[in-house]
């Protein structure tokens, strides 16, 4: 009797129904007083049964994976993994014997679980049968068919189109962190360093999902690994050293890449990147390629996997991982949405685009470039497309033509191509001469043609045979056939033939056996239980010749086989089998052909991502009036009416544009202090320059009438507390922290923007570190500082223009006053701003207007009293004042206001009483303007 499977459960109810065939076996309620016992891993059960005892064997060949273990229709999980599948995805427990936890999935559901499995941070092995029960003696034979781990996934269902996921592995030396990158659903890979302290950022700009690292002796993760994974809540999987042995892991990749020497990679025998690529290697080839795929004949697994490259230090402009997130490239900090992200604009305004260039479009605002003549060289690219609309347009119309073929080429090379896949391959390749066609006579874009040409003398081909072979619309899997054309296959077609022939040979073998036995109620059919059948009414049925053996009773007709009609069914059959055999292996030797090509297919891919990226930037620039950006190597920031990409698209012609000056020679002042109320926009115009920056260096065109932007090698921000990154640190020591990574590691070349720091401590406190720290940014004439933003609230360190006049510039956000009210200008002037209007923000935000009028009279009262007394608060009672008072300093020596001055100069040895009096009335209308 087939298992008996749950269907659903609740704490009183559960509900059998057995797998095969459907149907609702028995119904077993619980009383809901009886005590539940709670189902736990018992060691010392019994599992000694065969499939028990199959079922411990592959859990221990795949460690740290949970174990999908398929049992007729459904998957199950036992022990830890039942539990664990519990846990994540709320599937109910049972036991398969007492002390043994299981749980399960029904097959037809499981990539959906799979994929939540994996959102979790899980690997999954899974676990198939691969033979038909009916042939089994004993337990049936299976195999672990697939490893899925979050970072190596190839599984179109699995895989958002437009983000790269990544397996880094990562290795330790004395002083740097040794990475190796690889994306296996591309083929793409890459090896790199960078300093230990930072290789949460590293992990972060790389997007990865996912690492492994070399165990310690004691089998654990090294504390850095440790400390970045945890920030950054990856998942991570310790491997044993001897993976990350020199010797092992130059083997591994010779092996990989079938050569002799690793030098024609730029990889020198004692290169500190061997180590982790050859783990990675080591560790793809035991998920993507398991154990009875591996012995598939002549094949390479993973052959798609391109030879390691290494980003070259300096190539790029470095956003760390708290960076990116407080200037919302890829999504809003809020709700974590990619609209409202500087992504989200070109999503919006960018056209339709491939999932290639999607990805690229990500990494290139992620790892932008830092190299002014690289930079130059994409803009012009971006300057081709933009200017030149029938190129754009021309490149539009072929490329919205092709699939994802780099993942395609990922699931050929290790044998997860559908048929679709391989029709989708076909119709993109054959768009590669159109494309060449419409580059030419493009210098900026040659590079790009010059890839396709050479990726087309091999794809070229390909695509002409999947064409010829496959038919346009194919079915989502084979098996039942339906991929391949007629007239393609000889043996395919006559199997073919044989079953379509079959109606007429029925229709004609029912006429014949009606007319030889007159019996002209007798019918010749087909059920897929019994087969073929003669069936006779069962008042005729005693007339039935006696070459009829008797098949089948039913209530008003008997059934009947001939040994005729058993050798027709039998070759029909047999056709049938045949004919999907053989598209099996015509469709498997068409795979094993491109998969053969994946270096073209992966430099037509490559290419085709360029372009639809460069598309992207130019289509966005046309349609929200961007321009291009002078891109020099000094260090300056000079920009005439810029925008925030982002509220520029969300406000329209109410957003502000605004120009910044910085290092150049009008303003040779490199740190510029912002000063304004609250919502004034100084946030958005400090963010603003950042993104201006980032954009400049993607190649990019940016939202500003003009601007020259001198190449930086990194932008640092702190803005804002990020306590999600930093759970269990205070605000404060956030702050300090992030601070901290700025001014140890900013150079002259740096872009900082820095927003209110300082706030989260005491106001002496604050006040005294976010003066130290803008001193210290400001640099010195003979040693310049970063290019900084520095947004504050703290007007005494507006002083600075003064005591450095060369290093430091003052900007205000302006407001106009309107009797009570102010209007925020969001137009930024040179100049330090007056007051603060903290009491007026808090008014328009919907403060209650006893606790303003309050706040005014305590407001009155602290600045008076810091004139000389310490600060005493006006009784609580006393009348609101309905004047707004100037909001002073709290350091005596801090307070600058025009009246003090007019004091300071009046002659009081020649000052006559009414000339005294005149004066004291001008100090107070001072005061009071
Ligand atoms: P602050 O940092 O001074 O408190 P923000 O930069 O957060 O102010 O800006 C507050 C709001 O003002 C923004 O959400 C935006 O709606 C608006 N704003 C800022 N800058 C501009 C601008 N240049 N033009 C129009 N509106 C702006």
């Amino acid at each position: 009797m087939p298992p008996r499977r749950r269907l659903c459960v609740s704490s009183s109810l559960r509900l059998f129904v057995s797998s095969h065939p459907p149907g609702i076996l028995a119904l077993v309620t619980r009383a809901a007083s009886q005590p539940k016992k709670p189902i736990a891993v018992d060691p010392n059960a019994s599992r000694d049964t065969p499939a028990m005892r199959q079922y411990a064997r592959f859990k221990q060949a795949h460690p740290g994976c949970v174990l999908f273990f398929r049992m007729g229709d459904f998957y199950e999980m036992f022990d830890e993994d039942a539990l664990a599948v519990h846990k994540t995805l709320g599937l109910t427990l049972t036991e398969r014997t007492p002390g043994v936890p299981m749980a399960g999935v029904p097959h037809h559901a499981v990539e959906n679980y799979i994929a939540r499995m994996l959102a979790q941070g899980h690997r999954v092995a899974v676990c198939d049968q691969i033979q038909d029960p009916k042939d089994a003696k004993g337990v049936v034979e299976r195999a672990v068919t697939r490893v899925l781990t979050p970072g190596a996934l190839v599984d179109e269902a699995l895989l958002a189109d437009d983000e790269a996921n990544t397996l880094c592995a990562v290795w330790l030396d004395a002083e740097l962190a040794h990475l190796a990158i690889v994306e296996v659903s591309t083929g793409a890979f890459e090896v790199g360093a960078c300093a230990q302290g930072a290789l949460a950022d590293e992990l972060a700009r790389r997007a990865v999902s996912e690492v492994i690292y070399c165990e310690t002796a004691t089998g654990e993760a090294p504390s850095v690994v440790r400390d970045a994974v945890e920030r950054l809540a990856l998942p991570a999987l310790g491997r044993p050293a001897w993976q990350f042995r020199r010797a092992e892991s130059e083997e591994a990749l010779r092996e990989q890449f079938g050569v002799a020497t690793l030098a024609g990679f730029g990889l020198a025998a004692d290169d500190p990147a061997i180590p982790c690529a050859g783990a990675v290697v080591r560790y793809l080839r035991e998920t993507q390629a398991p154990d009875h795929e591996r012995a598939r004949p002549g094949e390479r697994a993973l052959a798609h996997l391109k030879p390691p490259k290494r980003e070259a230090t300096g190539d790029r402009l470095v956003i760390d991982a708290v960076s990116l997130r407080a200037l919302e490239v890829e999504q809003t900090i809020r709700s974590g949405a990619v609209q409202g992200s500087l992504l989200g604009v070109f999503n919006q305004h960018g056209g339709k685009r491939t999932p290639m260039g999607r990805r690229l479009l990500r990494d290139w605002l992620r790892r932008p470039l830092a190299d002014r003549p690289a930079i130059e060289a994409r803009q012009a690219g971006v300057r081709a497309l933009h200017d030149d609309r029938t190129l754009a347009g021309a490149v539009q119309e072929r490329t919205e033509q092709i699939q994802d073929v780099a993942r395609i080429a990922g699931r050929l090379a290790v044998g997860r191509a559908t048929p679709r896949d391989l029709v989708a391959l076909g119709a993109s390749l054959a768009q590669v001469e159109g494309l060449i066609e419409a580059l030419d006579q493009c210098a900026p874009l040659a590079t790009v043609r010059a890839q396709l040409t050479d990726a087309a003398e091999r794809i070229r081909p390909l695509a002409r045979e999947i064409e010829a072979t496959c038919i346009d619309h194919p079915p989502a899997h084979l098996r039942e056939g339906g991929l391949i054309r007629d007239g393609v296959d000889a043996d395919l077609d006559e199997a073919r033939t044989l079953r379509s022939d079959a109606s007429a040979w029925l229709a004609a073998y029912q006429q014949r056996l009606i007319e030889e036995h007159d019996l002209p109620n007798l019918k010749v059919g087909y059920n897929r239980v019994f087969g073929y059948f003669i069936e006779l009414p069962r008042a005729q049925s005693r007339r039935a010749p006696d070459a009829f053996s008797r098949r089948q009773t039913l209530k008003n007709a008997e059934r009947y086989i001939t040994p005729e009609l058993k050798e027709f069914e039998d070759k029909v059959t047999t056709a049938e089998s045949r004919a999907i055999e053989r598209e099996q292996a015509i469709f498997a030797r068409l795979c094993a052909r491109c998969a053969k090509e994946s270096a073209a297919i992966g430099a037509f891919a490559g290419a085709v991502a360029e372009l639809d990226a460069l598309a992207c930037f130019a289509e966005t620039a046309r349609r929200r009036g961007w321009t291009a950006p002078t891109i020099t190597d000094d260090p300056t920031l000079e920009i005439l009416e810029g925008r925030h990409p982002v509220l520029d698209d969300l406000l329209g012609d109410r957003f502000v544009p605004n120009d910044l000056a910085l290092g150049c020679a009008d303003a040779p002042a490199r740190l510029a202090l912002i000063t304004g109320p609250n919502m004034a926009g100084k946030s958005t115009y400090i963010r603003q320059a950042a993104l201006l920056t980032l954009l400049a260096h993607t190649g990019s065109f940016i939202p500003a009438a003009k601007a020259t932007i001198g190449v930086a090698d990194r932008i640092f921000t702190r803005v804002g507390a990020d306590d999600a990154l930093h759970a269990g640190q205070s605000t404060f020591m956030v702050e300090m922290t992030e601070t901290a990574t700025i001014l140890n590691n900013c150079t002259a070349r740096s872009l900082v923007i820095l927003d209110e720091i300082g706030r989260g401590t005491s106001t002496l406190d604050g006040l005294a570190l976010a003066w130290a720290i803008a001193e210290r940014l400001a640099g010195t004439a003979e040693a310049a500082g970063p290019r900084t933003l520095f947004a504050t609230h703290y007007h005494e360190l507006t002083g600075l223009e003064e005591t450095m006049p060369a290093c430091a510039r003052n900007l205000h956000v302006q407001v106009r006053e309107w009797g009570e009210e102010i209007v925020f200008l969001h137009r930024i002037a040179r100049g330090r701003a007056d007051r603060s209007y903290g009491v007026h923000v808090a008014r328009l935000a919907g403060l209650p207007g006893a606790t303003v009028a309050r706040a005014r009279d305590l407001l009155e009262s602290l600045a008076v009293s810091h004139e000389g007394a310490p600060p005493k608060p006006a009784p609580a009672q006393s009348r609101p004042d309905p004047k707004p008072r100037d909001q002073l300093a709290l350091f005596t020596e801090f307070v600058h206001h025009p009246a003090m001055d007019e004091l300071k100069a009046i002659d009081l040895e020649r000052l006559t009483p009414l000339e005294a009096f005149d004066a004291l009335r001008r100090l107070r209308e001072m005061l009071n303007d």
